[in-house]
């Protein structure tokens, strides 16, 4: 039984090849986590980085609360199960199972129990005397997996341990596999490149892409809010249908209007949640709707259905239902663009050539922006991005006006682009009016879809609606985090980076350690010294550090400590109304915190140094 915690885990191979960034996971005991992604992605490294088959490069390894960065793979409790299942073929099945233990110097009884007994979970007691060439390739996976089963692992890692088996025992070991999970109620990590493995075995999946995990979700989310292009096309058999397009919004109506020739009209609040600067009829957007999102047939209910017409080019009958392909374009059957595949019913009667009518959801499409390839109809809106307009300090949007604090000097403008993160957006109280206009429950956060004059903007918060829907609710706007371009207005940068470096001197028989930056010493928090010196030993003192922290990881205090504070001079002071900032000069940098005085002002700063992210300059990677 374990928990894990990958903290900004790297690995850069000798020669520079970055496998794996910045992996960050809590895994919880007792799940089945699923590591998916092309050949390449980096699933194998990750998986023997936990192993401790390879050396984290940079991050934080925990299992069970405890740092093993620089355990060896068999401290770590772990048992391993390969693609090549790795067995000694001198042995007979029992002594490839025993082995383990023996090196361990178990008594032969208590071998004998755990052998038989995992044995018997496996179905495989009948070849205990056999040597692996006369097993087949299941029968060989089954002892691989006794193996590990004996040894009574915290956690099972897992590496494409089926890819080596046909098509019916794979199904069948996936079965086996996710029953033995479950008797023996330990944390299972599992790689392989094949979605429907991972869709049918994972309590949660991470799906992986040049080395960068794409998104973490259970598979039921994946398939349903997928992030990107990327987890959208691979997630899901057949493949989720791509139209490159633009949106353009008239009235209450919105209309996708496919390159291919295709119009998709519906109700403007079917896809309230695609930011409205994406409705202008020009900026490019990708529509996506999964093959189980078309039907073949006249859209019957207006309201839920878009119809659309159809040429047919393949039929495939499979028994339980047939797949259409089809083209959107009636003209191209055979052109990539306005290539459909329609999951039919499996008595539907048609050919290549006809044409068809179709209907497509109006409920379960998906928008992606073309360039970025984010999904813009995200369930939790990231994002509210609207037209607003600036005068003589003053911030107007849907017919409400916010005075802009002192601290931001914004250029007028009649028509700009406000960005506004949802979390920008607070409820109860300020000085913008809104109406509540619906609520959506989404994982115990509440999303608020908020009218405000033309606009809907979205709050979210933590826990159940406090609001009820009809409400007209006060609302407020953090001006430290709005965008608006065109004048110039930025979010304020409250995370501070600062050059320097980790050094030791002697202080009587023992070593004391400073994380030197801004020509200052400061001690380092023992646990953060303890993760810098189990991942880089002391090659850390000859590493180009960036210290980054928050500014909220950052107090003014009144007395100057050795080792602890830095000493600077306030050179501005940003007043955004209910909070204000100084930018404090520290010998050469610049370190911003919050405070209220005035510039010029002598401070001394105290940064709490558990807050302190310790960053490689070169490599340009999270260490702690
Ligand atoms: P996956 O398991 O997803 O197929 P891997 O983790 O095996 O991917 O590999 C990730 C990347 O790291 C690939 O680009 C691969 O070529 C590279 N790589 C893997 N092992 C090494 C190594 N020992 N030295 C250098 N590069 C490696």
């Amino acid at each position: 039984m374990a928990s894990l915690s990958l903290k900004h885990i790297y690995k850069v191979y000798d020669g520079g090849v970055k496998a794996v960034n910045d992996f960050c996971m809590e895994i919880e005991d007792k799940e089945f986590i699923v590591f998916v992604g092309p050949s390449g992605c980096g699933k194998s490294t990750t998986l023997r980085m936990i192993a401790g088959l390879e050396d984290i490069t940079a991050g934080e390894l925990r299992i069970d609360n405890e740092i093993v960065n620089d355990f060896e793979p068999k401290d770590r409790n772990i048992a391993m199960v390969f693609q090549n299942y790795a067995l000694y073929p001198h042995m007979t099945v029992y002594e490839n199972m025993a082995f383990s233990l023996k090196t361990a110097r178990m008594p032969n009884d208590v071998i004998h129990a755990k052998v038989t007994e995992a044995a018997e979970i496996l179905g495989i007691t009948e070849y205990l005397g056999r040597k692996p060439k006369a097993l087949s390739g299941g029968q060989r996976q089954r002892v691989a997996l006794g193996r590990a089963i004996v040894r009574n692992p915290k956690v099972f890692l897992l590496d494409e341990p089926l890819s080596n088996l046909d098509a019916k025992l794979r199904a069948a070991m996936r079965a086996e596999i996710s029953r033995l999970h479950e008797r023996l109620g330990t944390t299972f990590i599992y790689v392989t490149h094949d979605q429907v493995e991972a869709m049918t075995m994972g309590t949660r999946i991470v799906v992986m892409k040049d080395g960068f995990v794409q998104q973490i979700d259970t598979p039921i989310n994946l398939y349903k809010y997928p992030d990107n292009i990327f987890v959208a096309g691979f997630i899901g058999t057949p493949q989720m249908n791509f139209f490159d397009g633009t949106m353009v919004k008239q009235g209450d109506k919105v209309t996708f209007r496919l390159d291919c020739g295709t119009d998709i009209t519906m109700d403007y609040i079917q896809a309230d949640k695609i930011p409205l600067k994406y409705m202008d009829g020009d900026k490019k957007i990708v529509f996506g709707i999964r093959p189980d999102g078309v039907r073949l047939g006249k859209a019957e209910d207006d309201s839920l259905w878009a119809g659309a017409k159809a040429i047919v080019s393949v039929v495939e009958v499979l028994g339980g239902e047939t797949l259409v392909y089809a083209n959107l374009n009636v003209n191209t059957p055979d052109e990539a663009e306005g290539q459909i595949i329609i999951k039919a019913d499996p008595d539907c009667v048609v050919h290549r050539g006809d044409v068809v009518d179709i209907s497509i959801s109006k409920k379960k499409f998906h928008v992606f922006d073309k360039e970025t390839e984010k999904s813009i109809r995200r369930r939790l809106p990231e994002e509210n991005i609207v037209k607003c307009s600036v005068k003589g300090s003053r911030l107007s949007f849907g017919g409400q006006s916010f005075a802009l604090p002192t601290a931001i000097a914004a250029k007028d403008s009649d028509s700009a682009e406000l960005v506004m993160p949802v979390s920008a957006v607070s409820l109860g109280k300020g000085e913008g009016k809104a109406t509540l206009q619906w609520t959506e429950d989404i994982e115990g956060k509440t999303l608020y879809f908020l009218k405000v004059g033309e606009l809907t903007l979205f709050a979210a918060e933590e826990g159940d609606a406090r609001f009820k829907v009809g409400d007209e609710l006060a609302f407020d706007v953090d001006m430290c985090a709005i965008k608006v371009d065109s004048c110039g207005i930025a979010p304020m940068a409250l995370v501070n980076t600062v050059d320097g470096v980790f050094s030791k001197e002697k202080n009587g028989k023992q070593y004391r350690f400073f994380m030197e930056m801004a020509g200052s010493r400061l001690l380092p928090d023992p646990d953060v010294c303890r993760k810098l010196f189990a991942c880089k030993g002391t090659k850390i003192f000859k590493t180009d550090i960036q210290y980054v922290f928050d500014a909220a990881a950052v107090s003014v205090v009144d007395k100057a400590v050795e080792y602890a504070t830095l000493s600077g001079t306030v050179s501005e002071v940003l007043d955004y109304g209910y909070i204000k900032y100084a930018k404090v000069s520290v010998g050469g940098e610049l370190i911003t915190v919050a405070y209220d005085g005035k510039a010029g002002d002598s401070v001394n700063l105290r940064i709490d140094p558990a807050r302190i992210t310790v960053k490689d300059r070169k490599l340009d990677i999270i260490i702690v």
